[in-house]
């Protein structure tokens, strides 16, 4: 028989920040990994007492705090590509003349894959642990995750009408059910189901996503609010509001991951509280395309769990979740006049635990606590622009960038050391992307 050997990494910090439930920063603290999942946190102190721990790697970080990886929850990966293909333009005039033609053009199997690679060595590099992502070609979106040892959600996109993945949302339908099976065995892999927009799906195909996410205990990922110029032509269409209308759908639960959300009336915000409803704020992709403002403040008012994505790069135009919580921050204070509204612990949540919570996934992921998945990175301070450390916390969220980030693991395997990317190859996908903009360009 044979005895599989336990794989496991001592990490030696300056700080270890939890995100637990009581938000505990700890110091003179070491955090044990074995295989794939945290197995404990101790003072450095008691190391000694620890037995089994002889041939583990140990990593010292002096200068650096340790913490949860970032959980993104809402991108579309594969559009990295289309990065600064069509800016400084509203949403509908940037998806009806620019992207949605692009995509048209451009989208097939290996853009996918390209797109997601590219999105995947960003995001690794950055800190970033977790994407939920929705796009065409889910299939591929998982399996190239899976092969580069990202944690993702891949959201099974549904829309009326037909493109490269499908004809119908019959169709749309049906290969999100064969990707669900597909994906069973990729252990990093979750799925959602994603119906585009309420704009973009009719109520018979929302009703039976209803059905299944409540058959099959999975999240509905889905672009809701986003502009008021969406409200207005629901309103003039159907004669109510989106949220009104999913509402009646069965849509609203704690299932429902709703991306954007900038415009929300009081009883809306309350229903979405009394429902479980998950937010998916997007500052900066709101504010690059105008699209309004999520009332963050608000929200979290009402206890409302509230998590972060970047958006796709065509409209943000990175994927880092540093500058995303940053955003949200200042914008939080800027749209409630308040400073003191959305803080820095706040945003740190936002852009950890809440995610987690968003994905359903909060008994694996989002916090350093034991028993969870070792999906951990450490931040180095010792940086111009992040001394002195008066308080870590605010740190992270007002100084830092993501270049910052020095070491990460996801699922236990060290994917960044020193700043570099263990297994990922840098200088042959930005060559890809090279490729893509020169087809592209044409
Ligand atoms: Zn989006």
């Amino acid at each position: 028989m044979v005895r599989h050997m336990k794989k496991i990494t001592i990490i030696k910090p300056k700080w270890i920040l939890t995100v637990n439930e009581q938000f505990d920063l700890l110091t003179e603290s070491a955090l044990i990994i074995e295989n794939d999942i945290i197995k404990s946190i101790l003072p450095v102190a008691k190391l000694d007492t620890v037995e089994g721990l002889d041939d583990a790697e140990t990593v010292t970080l002096e200068n650096h705090i340790l913490m949860p990886g970032l959980i993104n929850t809402h991108t579309h990966a594969a559009m990295s590509l289309l990065r600064g293909i069509a800016d400084d333009l509203p949403l509908m005039e940037w998806l009806n003349n620019h992207i949605w033609p692009a995509e048209t053009k451009w989208v097939d199997r290996q853009f996918i894959q390209d797109g997601v690679q590219l999105t995947v060595a960003e995001m690794i590099r950055g800190g970033t642990t977790c994407l939920n992502d929705m796009y065409f070609f889910p299939d591929i979106m998982a399996k190239t995750c899976q092969q580069m040892g990202m944690r993702a959600t891949t959201g099974l996109i549904v829309l009326d009408f037909p493109t490269i993945w499908a004809q119908s949302a019959d169709e749309y339908l049906h290969k999100a059910m064969a990707v669900i099976d597909e994906v069973k065995e990729y252990p990093l892999i979750s799925t959602a189901l994603a119906p585009h927009a309420p704009y973009t799906v009719s109520n018979k195909p929302l009703e039976k996503i209803a059905m299944y996410s409540s058959e099959l205990d999975i999240q509905v990922h889905m672009h809701i609010h986003e502009t008021e110029f969406e409200i207005d032509e629901a309103v003039k269409n159907t004669g109510q509001r989106p949220l009104e209308r999913l509402d009646q759908l069965n849509l609203l639960n704690p299932n429902l991951m709703a991306v954007h959300m900038t415009s929300l009336n009081e009883m809306e915000m309350e229903r979405v509280a009394e429902t479980g409803v998950n937010i998916v704020h997007c500052p900066e992709s709101n504010l690059k395309l105008a699209s309004g403002f999520c009332p963050v403040d608000a929200l979290q008012k009402l206890n409302i769990n509230v998590s972060l994505g970047t958006d796709g790069a065509a409209s943000n135009n990175d994927l880092d979740m540093f500058g995303e919580m940053r955003t949200a921050a200042l914008l939080s204070k800027g749209v409630s006049g308040d400073a003191s509204s959305c803080n820095a612990q706040q945003s740190l949540r936002m852009a950890t635990i809440n995610g987690a919570k968003s994905l359903g996934l909060s008994d694996q992921i989002g916090s350093l606590e034991p028993g969870k998945k070792a999906d951990v990175i450490a931040v180095d301070f010792s940086q111009l622009n992040t001394q002195p450390v008066y308080d870590p916390v605010a740190q992270l969220v007002y100084a830092t960038n993501s270049m910052q980030v020095s070491h990460v693991w996801i699922n236990g395997e060290k994917k960044v050391s020193d700043y570099q990317l263990t297994d990922i190859d840098a200088v042959e996908i930005i060559k890809i992307a090279q490729q893509w903009q020169t087809w592209i360009s044409e």
